[in-house]
């Protein structure tokens, strides 16, 4: 009688669902590389060599526990290409009677995996992924019957539920959100901290080799790799985060640096939505260094924020939304995604910054994903569906639950404005404001049309008057558009021309 227990490659978690009550004598653990998930999206090179080497780090991490690992490596002869094929061909290896899993991240595999006890003739068991504050049934709860969803009031029920940052019923210092304060440009004379970096080891290097020959044509450079790829590494670079950076987090949360990616964020959504790090563990050792004195109050509360409210938020509508979300188009865009997306070929400073950075680093932070590519393809009319392909491309961290939302709802307000009050578009004023990429760029931060100004200051005027109709009753847009009622006819006729000339000299 041998069970066996699939583990995903985000499933990295010592007490993942799955093992919980499992006997280790009477089980095999089965974890597969495969090429329906390199090939689903064209993955940055970087992502997938993060993941295979930290699930063959953890496979070896099993093993010094006592459990029996199958470890089905891409480059096997006899690898299938699928899970479902992977799952199968152990089921016959190891004549298991039982199949174990933990639910899927995602829709696409939660499907194919409900279809397997019917396809592969013995009990499948799957179980819920449990590594979250709220589950999707208590999401659900939350939302059933509200008017609107808002994140700040998901935010408090989950600072009340895990007692984070609280006095009693009360927040500490008698305030909930300290986002007014973290708005801060940053200036080149800041000291910079640096994360910390794990050099690779012989397994990564292996991972490293076997990408690059499997991949060639990929987007995304495997060079200087130096993401942590176990449990203790994570930690290491997580403590290193909090001793260095995690000071100055809040204030300058939403600030750009030409050549400076990292600033003062933590670089650990990879490492979270993998299982490498704990949500809850996080936050403690957060409130930790707050209650110690060793970081401001609005530091502290900003990451906890975005930790228990945004990601948490994003991924309970994720769940409750539905596999569709991905395919929403309330504004009817229909624009291919520009092909700088992929080379950083264009003129525009900012974008040109986010895209190479995103290409060496599979990293780029919030604002840059949110105010540079994310409004850029916002005021284009780029379609969200290929953006939102593109975002679960590019990043190390991205997974469908947590990046669509983002990318569907934040930024490209796709869902109508379930997930964001207002569309996050803005022109070039923003980005002059908390970056210093506009000095640098060849477009004039200042010029509102013409062939020389600024492509988001052209853009954002003929994006508002396209959407009139559906954003101009919206109580948020109200200021732009009473001041694009006292425009003329003859100037909102001249602000699109242009916008549209602005398009065709982009090449879009
Ligand atoms: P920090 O800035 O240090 O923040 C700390 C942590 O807070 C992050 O590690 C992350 O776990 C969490 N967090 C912060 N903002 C969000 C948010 N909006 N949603 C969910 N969690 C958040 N995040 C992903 O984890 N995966 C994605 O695929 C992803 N795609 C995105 C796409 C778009 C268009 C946008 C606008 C945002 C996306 N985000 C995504 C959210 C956010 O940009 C990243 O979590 C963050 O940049 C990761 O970098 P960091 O670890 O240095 O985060
Ligand atoms: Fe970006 Fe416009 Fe500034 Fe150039 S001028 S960096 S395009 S915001």
């Amino acid at each position: 009688m041998t069970t066996l227990i699939l583990i995903l490659g985000d499933q990295l978690t010592p007490d993942i669902s799955s093992l919980r009550d499992a006997d280790p004598a009477a089980t095999v653990i089965l974890m597969a590389e495969v090429a329906a998930e390199t090939d689903y999206v064209w993955h940055h090179r970087k992502k997938l060599a993060f993941v295979f080497s930290a699930m063959r780090h953890h496979a070896a991490a099993l093993r010094d526990a006592g459990w029996s690992v199958d470890y089905v490596a891409l480059d096997d002869p006899a690898n299938s290409g699928s899970l479902g094929g992977e799952v199968a061909r152990a089921i016959a290896r190891h004549q298991a009677d039982r199949l174990i899993a933990t639910e899927a991240g995602e829709w696409r595999l939660r499907d194919e995996m409900a279809n397997w006890e019917a396809a592969l003739g013995v009990p499948a068991e799957i179980g819920a992924d449990d590594r979250f504050l709220c589950s999707e049934a208590e999401f659900a709860a939350w939302a059933e019957g509200r008017k609107a969803l808002r994140m700040e009031y998901f935010y408090r029920d989950m600072r009340r539920k895990t007692g984070l940052l609280m006095e009693g019923d009360q927040p500490a210092s008698g305030q909930w959100n300290f986002d007014a304060d973290n708005r801060k440009p940053a200036s080149r004379d800041l000291m910079m901290p640096r994360p910390r970096r794990t050099p690779p080891d012989a397994i990564t290097r292996d991972v490293l080799a076997m990408v690059a020959a499997r991949f060639p044509d990929r987007f995304g450079s495997l060079d200087d790799f130096w993401f942590a790829v176990t449990r203790a590494e994570a930690q290491t670079q997580f403590d290193d985060f909090v001793a260095h950076a995690l000071p100055r987090f809040g204030d300058y949360q939403d600030a750009m640096l030409v050549g400076e990616p990292w600033l003062y964020h933590s670089i650990i959504a990879l490492y979270l939505n993998i299982g490498l790090l704990d949500p809850l563990s996080v936050c403690q050792a957060v409130e930790r260094a707050w209650r110690e004195g060793h970081v401001p109050l609005n530091a502290a509360e900003g990451y906890i924020r975005q930790i228990i409210g945004w990601r948490e938020y994003v991924r309970g509508i994720y769940w409750r939304e539905g596999p569709d979300y991905v395919n929403r188009n309330a504004l009817e865009a229909t624009r291919p995604l520009p092909e700088f997306y992929w080379t950083a070929d264009t003129d525009m400073a900012c974008v040109r910054a986010a895209v190479a950075q995103t290409r060496d680093h599979a990293y780029a932070h919030h604002i840059q994903r949110l105010m540079v590519t994310g409004n850029f393809a916002l005021l284009a009319g780029v379609d969200p569906h290929a953006l939102h392909l593109w975002y679960l491309a590019v990043y190390a961290d991205a997974y469908e639950w947590v990046e669509a939302p983002n990318t569907i709802g934040m930024s490209q307000f796709a869902d109508g404005g379930l997930l964001a009050s207002k569309p996050y578009a803005a022109s070039g004023a923003y980005i002059d404001r908390m970056s210093n990429y506009c000095s640098g760029c060849r477009y004039d931060v200042k010029a509102k049309s013409g062939p020389n100004a600024c492509p988001f200051n052209r853009l954002y005027w003929p994006f508002l008057i396209r959407h009139t109709d559906r954003l101009a009753r919206n109580p948020r847009m109200a200021p732009m558009y009473r001041t694009l009622n006292n425009w003329g006819a003859e100037k909102r006729a001249a602000l699109v021309a242009d916008g549209n000339a602005c398009l065709a000299e982009l090449g879009l």
